[in-house]
């Protein structure tokens, strides 16, 4: 069965992403209500067959930490990707100031969960692992996106990114080495970071400063940390492992899970639902004012 334009009703804008819009829709054979990504790339038409493909393995699978995938198909140059819908959207508009620590620790249960189905499940490394990629939903929940398991997309994506913030590990800065898990985990921490902190911890690229200074920064200076006024020593020492400069010494998913950052939280009941839908409430009053 193939799912096509025709079937969807446009509902809403829900953001403007690198690559082309995302749209709330109504899938009007099913009445679901889902988000459709528009990617656009231009490829030919074999290059696209090969990603609607490659993406059919996230058919049927089934994580509560993966956003769940409806079926991709694509108009002239164009993949149009629809996924379950994420009402309180990406962790990037949402974590204003910073979140606190069992917050942060809930989150990174989720995103480690995640990440360890797609390695165990999937067999498949996500390659792309950033606040914009972690969506919630008003229920509390936290999954990921997972464009990663087509790498005809993501090779197609990665020839064209002009992202300002990088999340790349520094050895696959250093020698283009093939991307491995172990340059997730480092993504992984990052973003943790950017999460606790309210900002992203590199040098970003202004008019007085090239993109240069944040990959030198990447690679030269020591990684970056939690601020150890907010944070407990478990929680920094969790992102300092994930930040480790030496690949080989991060820890596997497993590993993470057992860490006391994470074991400390995974029984605590933590309010995510009530953290979602006051942070959603902050995201929309802060869009009010701008306009
Ligand atoms: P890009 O990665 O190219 O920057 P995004 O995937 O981040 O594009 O999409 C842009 C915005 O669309 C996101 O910031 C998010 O707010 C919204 N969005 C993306 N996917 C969903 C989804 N499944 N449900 C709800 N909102 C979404």
């Amino acid at each position: 069965y193939k799912i096509n334009m025709e079937e969807f009703k446009y509902i809403e804008e829900l953001g403007k992403g690198q690559f082309g819009t995302v749209q709330k829709v109504l899938h009007m054979p099913t009445g679901a209500i889902m988000a459709m990504k528009e990617i656009r790339l231009e490829l030919d038409e074999s290059k696209l067959s090969q990603i609607l493909m490659e993406l059919d393995i996230l058919h049927g699978s089934n994580s509560a930490y993966i956003i769940e995938f409806y079926g991709a198909f694509f108009v002239e140059s164009c993949v149009y990707y629809c996924m379950e819908y994420m009402d309180a959207g990406s962790l990037d508009k949402l974590y204003g100031a910073g979140v606190p620590e069992d917050v942060l620790a809930t989150m990174t249960i989720s995103m480690v969960k995640g990440l360890q189905f797609m390695k165990d499940v999937l067999n498949k490394i996500h390659r792309d692992v950033k606040p914009t990629n972690v969506l919630a939903n008003m229920k509390g929940e936290i999954k990921l996106c997972d464009f990663g398991v087509s790498g005809q997309l993501i090779r197609s994506l990665a020839r064209t990114n002009v992202g300002c913030q990088s999340y790349m590990a520094p050895e696959r800065i250093e020698s283009q080495s093939t991307y491995t898990v172990q340059s997730d985990v480092w993504s992984l921490g990052l973003s943790i970071i950017e999460l606790g902190s309210g900002k992203y911890p590199y040098p970003i690229p202004d008019k007085h400063s090239g993109f240069l200074g944040q990959i030198i920064a990447i690679i030269n200076e020591d990684p970056p940390s939690l601020p150890a006024d907010k944070f407990s020593e478990d929680s920094r020492d969790f992102v300092a492992q994930c930040l480790n400069k030496d690949p080989q010494a991060r820890p596997t998913y497993a590993q993470l899970l057992e860490h006391p950052f994470l074991k400390t939280y995974e029984n605590a009941n933590v309010d995510m639902k009530g953290w979602v839908q006051k942070a959603y409430e902050a995201r929309l009053a802060a869009a009010n004012k701008r306009s």
